[in-house]
């Protein structure tokens, strides 16, 4: 499932094959438009030189010189290059034919998220809605008022877009790993340690992640690695973890190194 990071890959690939080139042409699966038609976006592009674009948690908002494409990857999405794969796929939605010939491609077997359309900066708001600070870029100082003002459980809050972007269930599971905090921790609950170690190991994850494009190997995701195996045990401290449903999404936790705290 394509998170931040994930989308940071997806954001310096798209500055590696198409920024500075023009539309040539696009062929697009008219499924994956969700505000414009076939039609219209084909028309808004073609001609258009891309410009360097933007990641807004896990959107990727791919500016022209004129209009904008907001790209969504949803559970499946990616982008593929045709310099890596000369042929296209049947799970690939989009081609964007640009002037070098080169075709970058949005696959996406599931077709959740899509493709918007935008004329301005002006109408990014109303689709990708209220976004919180970026997850990779927030201060710790902003990051730290916004856990003192939130009430409710630490994944919920870590997930919840508005309080900040770009964190989902995998990632969060991880963050709260490795801060050594339970998942349904209260968030008022937490101390100022546990509000700095919060910090602390979001950023250095979502670091590291990030800056690490295809050697998943070395990347932090110690809990990702061992999620849905039987008999699941903590990469840590060898106790089994417990899974459960919480903030909707199915979670992994260790009740050593996590333990449930009491009512604060
Ligand atoms: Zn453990």
């Amino acid at each position: 499932v394509p998170e931040l990071p994930d989308v940071e890959g997806f954001r310096r690939s798209f500055v590696e094959h198409a920024v500075g080139r023009a539309v040539r042409s696009v062929w697009v699966d008219p499924t994956i438009l969700r505000n414009a038609p076939e039609d219209a976006v084909r028309a808004a592009l073609i001609g258009h030189r891309f410009e360097e674009p933007e990641r807004r948690g896990k959107w990727l908002i791919c500016w022209t010189d004129g209009p904008a494409i907001l790209l969504h990857f949803g559970m499946t999405g990616h982008l593929v290059s045709s310099r890596d794969e000369p042929e296209r796929h049947r799970w690939d939605r989009l081609a964007l034919v640009l002037d070098d010939g080169e075709e970058l491609r949005y696959r996406n077997m599931r077709k959740l998220g899509g493709l918007w359309l935008v004329h301005d900066a002006s109408e990014v708001g109303g689709i990708v809605g209220r976004l919180g600070p970026d997850a990779l870029r927030v201060t710790r100082s902003d990051f730290e008022r916004r856990v003192r003002r939130r009430r409710g459980g630490l994944k919920a809050a870590l997930m919840d877009q508005s309080f900040v972007s770009g964190v989902g269930n995998i990632f969060a599971d991880e963050i709260l790993w490795q801060a050594r905090l339970h998942p349904r921790r209260p968030v008022p609950s937490l101390s100022d340690e546990e509000r700095r170690v919060l910090f602390a190991r979001m950023r250095s994850i979502l670091r590291r992640a990030s800056a690490v494009d295809d050697d998943h190997a070395a990347q932090p995701r110690w809990l990702a690695r061992v999620r849905g195996r039987p008999d699941t045990t903590c990469p840590r401290c060898g106790t089994p973890l417990r899974r459960a449903t919480v903030a909707g999404r199915t979670t992994y936790w260790c009740p050593a190194c996590q333990p449930e705290a009491e009512e604060s």
